[in-house]
């Protein structure tokens, strides 16, 4: 699949979230390129402060791949830059690729705030492709946010 191809899903998995949770969606596909598991933001429907899309996917994906944690491999498709935890866990389940699409600049740790994945420090390091289909990714959050005011 194509880095647009990959963000599609994501974008699919962004109408999975409730009426009051962020339409962000997550995909994660393994080393073969079949899809693991894919999931919307839910803090609000799970009440959850750490269920963003990346996190929920990965939990998932985790499970099914059936090598313990690691995600290896594996290909993350998000629509929104992720944040400092879901960056932070990117790296420690040794994602191979992140692939995102809106660019987050109040919260973005990939480029954005900070750049917690490519932190020259750290012994493992995915591969990033960022702002992919930005423009339609951004839309679903701005129709969001236009509802709630
Ligand atoms: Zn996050």
């Amino acid at each position: 699949m194509t880095e647009e191809q990959l963000i599609r899903q994501a974008l699919d998995a962004a109408r999975l979230a409730g009426p009051r949770d962020v339409p962000i969606g997550a995909v994660v596909f393994g080393p073969d390129g079949t899809e693991l598991a894919r999931a919307a933001n839910a803090r609000e429907e799970l009440g959850d402060p750490t269920a963003h899309a990346e996190i929920l996917a990965m939990r998932a994906a985790a499970t099914r791949l059936g090598d313990g944690w690691r995600l290896e491999g594996c290909t993350l498709a998000v629509t929104v830059e992720p944040c400092t935890m879901c960056a932070g866990a990117i790296v420690m389940a040794r994602v191979g690729l992140l692939v995102f699409g809106a660019w987050e600049p109040k919260t973005g740790a990939v480029g954005s705030l900070w750049d917690v994945v490519r932190d020259r420090r750290l012994t493992y390091r995915p591969q990033v492709r960022g702002g992919v289909l930005a423009a339609e990714c951004a839309a679903p959050l701005e129709e969001f946010f236009a509802r709630q005011r």
